[in-house]
């Protein structure tokens, strides 16, 4: 009888040791999710090269922000395992979250720098956007699902990020108000390129855009304004986004 007791209390303690030592090596899984990043960045964005022909983004800034950025704190809950693998995942309302290299690639497209002001169409889960945030001094976002802008401006009140503004509305017609920016970036695809967003652009600016039909190839088209305001385009690579909508 007591050596029965003795053993059940034995295993208790056990049990009691395994989880402590448990909780101390996972943390709250955030050490875990650092390392998932650190693979991201490695594996499917840095030497991208070497899985699939698409090339590397070697920005070390946009590496750097692509490490620190909490991607699973962007998905739905049920997601969060997934939140490091390399495709685009779903965040309701039909849209999704754009695959790891492709946020790093258009960011780096874009050459950020810390005094550019940034206007991004397309809020979503506020992830491209956070990315950004790191990068230069101030991002404006325009989300045309009401209910979706308005979590995603929460998320991103709480997890305080103080430059980035997220606006609900139809971000065909840009945002005039803080306009000229000296980065624009689409993340919804649209069937031509949006003529107020050339003109929300500053001279020496860029935008990164996917052009295409809902069941076209699209392309994703560089932008650049020169000084002198003359525009040049040029096809960077073929991508899927989700549709850019129309508010009627
Ligand atoms: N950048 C996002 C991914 C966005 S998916 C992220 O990091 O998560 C594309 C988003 O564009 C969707 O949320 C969709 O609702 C939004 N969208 C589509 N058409 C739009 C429009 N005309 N104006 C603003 N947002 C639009």
């Amino acid at each position: 009888m007591k050596l029965k007791f003795f053993s059940s209390y034995v295993l208790l303690i056990g049990v009691l040791l395994f989880t402590v030592i448990q909780e101390f090596s996972y943390g709250d899984s955030e050490d875990k999710y650092r390392s998932e990043r650190e693979r991201m960045v490695t594996t499917q964005i840095d030497f991208r090269h070497v899985k699939d022909g698409r090339i590397g983004v070697k920005n070390e800034a946009v590496l750097e922000a692509m490490l620190r950025v909490p991607r699973h704190k962007f998905v739905p809950r049920k997601s969060q395992s997934r939140a490091y693998v390399d495709s685009p995942l779903p965040i309701g309302y039909d849209q999704t979250i754009s695959q790891p290299y492709i946020v790093a690639y258009m960011t780096e497209q874009l050459k950020p720098k810390k005094d550019y002001k940034a206007l991004e169409i397309g809020t979503g889960s506020g992830y491209q956007a956070a990315v950004l945030s790191g990068l230069v001094r101030h991002v404006y976002t325009i989300e045309i699902i009401e209910d979706l802008g308005k979590r995603t401006k929460k998320r991103l009140k709480d997890m305080k990020y103080k430059n980035i503004t997220v606006k609900i509305g139809d971000g065909y017609f840009g945002w005039k108000e803080h306009s000229p920016y000296d980065i624009i970036i689409v993340t919804a695809a649209p069937n031509h390129i949006p003529p107020s967003l050339v003109q929300q652009l500053k001279p020496g600016g860029v935008m990164c855009i996917p052009v295409g039909g809902r069941f076209q190839v699209q392309s994703l088209i560089l932008v650049q304004k020169d000084k002198d305001g003359s525009v040049k385009t040029k096809q960077i690579m073929p991508v899927r986004f989700v549709p850019l909508t129309r508010n009627h």
